[in-house]
């Protein structure tokens, strides 16, 4: 990163004040019901490196639903388990469609484009059920060890609440279970996916979690060995390409790092080599990425100078 010596953490402040100043844009999301209840001026911003350090302005610490970007950890968990023969049953191109977009899904016979859209996430909650004799256990167990944190949690309110209204998930598994590429009861696979997509985290501990991703494979906190190299390479490349669903083509454009975001608010971002950004702010603009998260994450990339494209 340009200039290490200037100091991030009044950096962030600043942004993040800068961002408060401005009239709010966007909204929460309210599909899921319970999602709508969060205060939407919450904010908050942390970076982590890969040399230890970490830092934080706003609602940093506070913990809020992290949703799609539990697609991450499954798809990692899911790559350790099956390797390459994941790919004969989810694609990896960018869809150009909304992240639960069910039409694409029809016209190629049950293969979900990309791991991180709605299909794709439920076929990899597909794998890990049929994988784990307690996938929802084990997944919870891979974030506790990420963050370092046995009281990262699953918040029931908003797991309940995604049950109840999740018929749009539910179509997309059956449609795919139609074609034969969902092996374990549809009941089953849902539950597994609102589980993962109900886990709270701060940003602090998201951005911590996922330093392995800058780190190729390997968490530098620990030297642990999470995913090899090369598939650290696959998800950093699955998430420039996909991890902002139809927005993705201009957030490469006009940031360039490989980033993934949740209708929680969350948004996530990895510098290669460098470390991992995370931002949370529930308003969400039409693709149901967070309006304040892509400005926030845009900015410390631009006074970071850092780009995968450089
Ligand atoms: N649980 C949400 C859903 O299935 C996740 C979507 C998201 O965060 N983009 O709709």
């Amino acid at each position: 990163m340009k200039n290490e010596t200037f100091d991030l953490q009044e950096k962030l402040q600043a942004l993040l004040k800068a961002q408060r100043d401005i009239s709010p844009q966007g909204k929460v999301a309210n599909y899921i019901p319970a999602l709508a209840e969060i205060n939407p001026n919450l904010m908050g911003v942390s970076v982590a490196t890969i040399d230890g350090k970490v830092f934080g302005a706003g609602d940093d610490k506070v913990p809020f639903s992290i949703q799609s970007i539990s697609k991450v950890f499954g798809l990692v968990m899911a790559m350790n388990r099956v390797g390459d023969k994941l790919w004969e049953r989810v694609n990896m191109e960018p869809s150009g469609q909304p992240f639960n977009s069910i039409i694409q899904l029809e016209w190629e016979k049950g293969i979900p484009r990309n791991p991180v859209i709605n299909a794709g996430a439920l076929l990899i909650a597909d794998v890990l059920t049929s994988h784990f004799s307690s996938s929802k256990l084990a997944f919870l167990s891979f974030m506790r060890t990420l963050s370092d944190d046995k009281n990262v949690y699953i918040d029931k309110h908003i797991y309940q609440s995604e049950l109840s209204h999740g018929n749009r998930n539910a179509a997309l598994a059956y449609l795919m279970k139609s074609f034969n590429n969902i092996q374990a009861d549809v009941p089953e696979v849902l539950s597994h996916y609102f589980t993962q997509c109900s886990v709270s985290m701060s940003c602090q501990q998201l951005a911590q979690s996922l330093l392995f991703l800058a780190n190729k494979g390997v968490d530098p906190r620990n030297n642990k060995v999470i995913c090899s190299a090369k598939d650290a390479h696959r998800v950093n490349a699955i998430l420039s390409t996909s991890g902002m669903y139809d927005q993705s083509g201009e957030f490469a454009f006009s940031v360039g790092l490989p980033a993934k975001s949740g209708v929680g608010g969350g948004l996530i971002a990895i510098v290669p080599n460098h470390g991992v950004i995370c931002t949370w702010s529930p308003r969400l603009n039409r693709f149901g990425n967070s309006v304040v998260g892509v400005n926030l994450v845009a900015a410390i990339a631009e006074e970071l100078g850092v780009s995968i494209y450089h």
